[in-house]
């Protein structure tokens, strides 16, 4: 068994306010973790020493990004160094909007990956395709383009999720239907399977991301091959927690 892993990516989200909110109704909520399932929440950067200090501990904590290496001159960046000293012990690399609104390359995203796990964090890999290249029946050669580079680079996948987060489901309210999800899951694993080694394709947990939310998770969430979920929006909202409960 893969244990369930499921995240909450407030992006580019919240006041100090809202932040405080949140903290509290997630503390109170009952969620079986750390035996059931895993939970990471991945406040904007400014964010994470408060949420270290008043957020319970079963829940960990990831940054939204990190620098490809050492710090430095890199002016608006985090390196891993900082995130690690912060005892923060994941982070989201690759997400579409970074990967399209900040321009970040297949490589670049490889290099980011690389260094974080060099350094003891664990990533979750985004990956996913825009609706052209669905419509194309290119979904399939995108992802594995993506997770290509990755693979290029990385010697080991034991710290690594990979969320699957089609473009066109993500903030859109167009949630992937469980059997497109549970497909493209199956193609990753089928893909590590071939390029990386079967026991890597069985133990890796892939996380569906887009568009969901307490009304569709359970779905989602009974397809074999899909192992938690990356939330955005629904994240910031107190449904969140029904979203964590969704398999129990
Ligand atoms: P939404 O849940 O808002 O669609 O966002 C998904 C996402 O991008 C999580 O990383």
């Amino acid at each position: 068994g893969r244990k369930l892993i499921v995240g909450g990516n407030w992006k580019c989200n919240g006041t100090l306010e809202q932040v405080k909110a949140i903290v509290d109704h997630l503390n109170d909520a009952h969620v079986p973790c750390p035996n059931h399932i895993e939970v990471v929440i991945a406040p904007p950067s400014c964010y994470l020493p408060i949420l270290k200090n008043t957020l319970r501990s079963d829940f960990n904590l990831a940054a939204q990004n990190c620098w490809t290496g050492k710090g430095g001159a890199f002016t608006g960046e985090i390196s891993v160094e900082m995130l690690m000293n912060m005892n923060v012990p994941w982070v989201i690399l690759g997400h579409s909007e970074r990967r399209t609104l900040l321009g970040e390359s297949d490589q670049m995203v490889a290099d980011k990956v690389a260094y974080a796990l060099s350094q003891g964090m664990k990533v979750i890999l985004c990956c996913g395709e825009t609706l052209e290249q669905r419509e194309k029946n290119e979904t399939n050669a995108v992802i594995a383009r993506q997770i290509k580079a990755v693979a290029e680079k990385v010697q080991s996948w034991g710290n690594i999720v990979i969320a699957y987060e089609p473009i066109w489901a993500i903030g859109t309210g167009k949630v992937a239907t469980p059997q497109q999800a549970q497909e493209t899951h199956a193609a990753i694993r089928a893909w590590l399977s071939q390029n990386v080694g079967e026991a890597v394709a069985q133990q890796i947990r892939i996380q569906y991301g887009g568009s969901v939310s307490a009304a569709n998770c359970k779905e989602l969430g009974s397809q074999p091959d899909i192992d938690g979920f990356l939330v955005g929006g629904a994240s910031l909202k107190p449904e969140f927690v029904d979203i964590l409960n969704a398999k129990i």
